[in-house]
């Protein structure tokens, strides 16, 4: 058990502790947002890089995915207009949303993070094997030659469905044997998808936290078995960062400004924090102080909250402070934070709300109704986040508003219905203010 009443533990944090032990939902303001601190090992060019391997996959990918064909082998989702949601919560400023609910491949932001570390290590081992990555044809990498270089291989990861989704079909797709260890908040049709797709799934009767630790060990005792490890990986994180280049592009496409005086709001849900904080990172890179990054979590879960808010970051968790860590949000449904993390968003992260699950609900039935989106329960959260901004001091009403929508075009059309048939009773018996 963590000592959560350390030295670091002042007279806010315990309120907020307290707040948090309630399950109540609030909203915790980063004391070290924009302060001055050491660079670290991931950092402009690393992300600079990371972009340009994307690239130079895109014609394997074009290949392998026929959902990227339309562009051209990149792995992206577009950002849209919300404008029934910008009414119905009256807000001043523009409000998009972006789909990673429709990342080709696993339908989730998990695309970003699990298809790039997969694909560097497939250019590892090519380029070991006589592969030149300057000048050679990535849609080889397609060839017995290569597959049967990578069948040798099993890579292995520990997730709660959408991670296993992206890392498993990527990984299959290239020839490798693929594992994915699953908590028990692994939802069916995700455990279905990953073995019709010839994907070993090992399901454990724990928590993801217990789950991952397992998944560590069984990899280290296989040297042909190389680990994803959602817990810290900097090869995730760089792949999520991408993301930056990519919305700069898509906002100067779509005219929307992003400046000091019109900055931009970014509603991220937070599981183990990876996805959110990296893809934050790519965006600090690109805006600077003209982005605004906000991470959401379950008021049963809010790992990430617990690590920064305390400074314990990966060393303490929900359950330390006697959470259930019990949520429908099973993309969310992550009891101790990421090692990196809350590292990479000491100065960078604005602050984290949380939200109940009924609210949640509520959000999904809002967006199916007046937007016509569907996207899974983890993939809402954003809306408390837009919904709180109307409260905080610092941003104007001339910000734009981006929620990240982070998975949903993989759920099964019958399981998709009976969440929104649920979410939009939920919706309609909600009173927004
Ligand atoms: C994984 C996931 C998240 C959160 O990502 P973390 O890296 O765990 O913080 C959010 N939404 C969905 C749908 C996810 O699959």
């Amino acid at each position: 058990m963590a000592n959560i009443s350390g030295k670091k533990s002042t007279e806010y944090t315990s309120t907020l502790l307290d707040q948090l032990k309630d399950y109540q939902e609030t909203f915790w303001k980063n004391p070290n947002y924009n302060t001055v601190l050491p660079t670290l090992s991931v950092d402009r060019n690393v992300i600079f890089q990371a972009n340009r391997r994307l690239e130079r996959f895109a014609p394997y990918l074009e290949d392998a995915f026929p959902d990227t064909k339309k562009s051209k082998g990149i792995i992206e989702s577009p950002i849209q207009e919300m404008n029934e949601i910008r009414h119905f919560l009256s807000i001043d400023g523009c409000v998009l949303i972006k789909r990673d609910d429709l990342m080709p491949v696993s339908g989730s932001i998990k695309s970003r993070g699990g298809i790039y570390e997969v694909l560097c290590f497939a250019e590892d081992l090519a380029v070991k094997n006589g592969f030149n990555s300057e000048s050679d044809d990535y849609s080889d990498l397609a060839n017995e030659k290569f597959r049967r270089i990578f069948s040798q291989w099993q890579i292995e990861v520990a997730s709660t469905g959408n991670l296993g989704l992206s890392v498993g079909l990527m990984a299959s797709t290239l020839g490798f044997k693929a594992r994915i260890h699953m908590s028990h908040d692994a939802t069916t049709w995700k455990i279905n998808k990953l073995r019709q797709n010839g994907v070993d799934v090992k399901i454990y009767d724990d928590n993801f936290s217990n789950a991952v630790a397992a998944a560590r060990e069984s990899s280290k005792q296989n040297p042909y078995s190389y680990f994803v490890d959602d817990e810290g990986s900097k090869l995730l994180f760089a792949g999520y960062a991408t993301a930056g280049e990519r919305v700069k592009k898509q906002l100067s496409d779509m005219h929307i400004e992003v400046s000091k005086n019109k900055p931009l709001v970014v509603y991220l849900p937070a599981g183990v924090g990876g996805s959110p904080s990296g893809v934050a990172f790519g965006l600090k890179l690109q805006f600077g102080d003209a982005v605004i990054p906000i991470f959401v979590e379950p008021t049963h879960v809010p790992s990430v909250l617990l690590g920064m808010a305390t400074g314990l970051d990966h060393d303490i968790s929900v359950y330390d402070l006697g959470l259930d860590g019990k949520t429908a949000a099973d993309g969310l449904a992550v009891g101790r934070p990421s090692m990196i993390a809350g590292r990479y968003m000491k100065n960078k992260l604005f602050g984290i709300a949380t939200v109940s699950d009924q609210n949640m609900f509520a959000y999904q039935g809002m967006l199916k109704k007046l937007e016509n989106i569907e996207a899974e329960p983890s993939a809402v959260v954003g809306i408390r986040g837009l919904i709180q901004s109307k409260e905080i001091a610092e941003i104007p009403d001339t910000a734009t508003h981006l929620i990240w929508s982070t998975g949903g075009s993989m759920v099964p059309a019958e399981t998709m219905r009976e969440y929104e048939d649920h979410a939009i009773t939920i919706f309609n018996q909600t009173h927004f203010e």
